[in-house]
């Protein structure tokens, strides 16, 4: 493991312009290679974004950084990583409208086709098309210095979010967003958070922000409970169910992506209830007849945000002051982004949310 820099690597400048940037690529060994990539320069409808912060995914650490897997999105193709980027637009095409040099932005992590069935919906996240773009899986990604985006996959950064905000502000809290809405969350909710990765802490948090008052978090982790605890997150949280103790919560959002915290989330939930799937990953047995239908349940499934709601996030979290930055749990700067990547996946599903920042003025 380790960073792999076969010669130096710096950013090189001509009359002011840098012409070169370091990037960061993933074998597929749990290591990380720094290499120097020329400066892209956009096209009509891009913009140059000059990277402040980025932030490590599960995605990345599981399909890329560990070893190259297949997950249905695509394999990682060995380009510059990092899928959640937040920085300020450097340069623009000639036909871009919405942006000029000096915003601001958050980058969504994937540009659609605009056509398919999913765009059309205002969700490039399950865009079938092929022109499809995955930041950091089929086209650079932002873990670098700087990273050319469409100007529709970049959401305007409102004061006084920070940088750090934006990066998770794109896929972590977004995706939390979309499953609260999803669920039609209301004030007088039960909700119940099963799992304590960053898309749950950011559902909590959000939850809170649209005045949920009642707020349960089922997670292993006592780590985990206790900062969820301490932070105000919930008001009550155990490592799962008691089976003599109460149930019937009126909205769950489950983030574990674990077998038995899927079951445990449709269990808990009450008759009528609304369950959203967050978590990805593995399998689960249950019985659809007492679990689901007899009880009547609604079971979401979340995957991504439409893209206008994300900007609609970004409203709502900065006429609060309400940080996402409150979930990243490490912070290193570019200089360390393979401890970056080592700490993302040492930390397992423990609730780690790591972001890299870059200090380039
Ligand atoms: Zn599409």
């Amino acid at each position: 493991m380790g960073v792999t820099v076969q010669r130096p690597v710096t950013t090189r400048r001509v009359s002011g312009l840098n012409v070169s940037m370091r990037g960061a690529v993933l074998p597929g060994d749990s290591s990380v290679v720094v290499r120097e990539f020329p400066v892209p320069r956009p096209a009509a409808h891009q913009v140059l974004v000059r990277v402040k912060a980025a932030a490590v995914t599960d995605g990345d650490v599981h399909t890329a950084y560990r070893q190259h897997v297949e997950d249905g999105l695509g394999r990682y193709s060995g380009v510059i990583c990092g899928r959640e980027t937040s920085g300020v637009v450097q340069a623009v095409g000639a036909r871009v409208e919405s942006l000029a040099p000096g915003d601001r932005v958050a980058v969504y992590p994937v540009a659609g086709c605009g056509e398919c069935p999913d765009c059309s919906r205002g969700y490039p996240t399950g865009c079938t098309g092929s022109t499809r773009i995955a930041y950091g899986r089929s086209r650079n990604g932002g873990m670098a210095e700087y990273l050319l985006a469409e100007e529709g996959s970049c959401i305007l950064l409102p004061e006084p979010l920070s940088h750090v905000d934006g990066a998770l502000l794109s896929c972590t809290f977004s995706t939390a967003w979309e499953a609260l809405l999803r669920l039609q969350i209301d004030q007088e909710d039960r909700l119940l958070v099963v799992g304590a990765d960053a898309v749950a802490m950011a559902t909590m948090m959000l939850a809170r922000s649209l005045g949920v008052t009642s707020v349960s978090l089922f997670d292993e982790n006592p780590a985990s409970r206790k900062r969820a605890l301490e932070r105000g997150l919930t008001d009550f949280a155990a490592a799962g169910p008691n089976p003599d103790g109460e149930g019937g919560w009126t909205a769950v959002v489950e983030c574990s992506g674990d077998p038995e915290g899927r079951v445990t989330a449709l269990r808990s939930a009450a008759r009528w209830g609304r369950v959203a799937f967050v978590g990805e990953g593995s399998s689960m047995l249950f019985e659809p007849a007492q679990d689901l239908i007899r009880r009547q349940l609604t079971l979401h499934g979340v995957y991504g945000a439409r893209i206008d709601d994300v900007r609609g996030l970004a409203a709502h979290l900065a006429e609060r002051s309400l940080h996402p930055s409150e979930a990243a749990t490490h912070c290193f700067s570019f200089a360390d982004v393979e401890t970056a990547y080592r700490t993302a996946d040492e930390c397992g599903s423990s609730g780690c949310k790591v972001i890299v920042v870059f200090d380039q003025p």
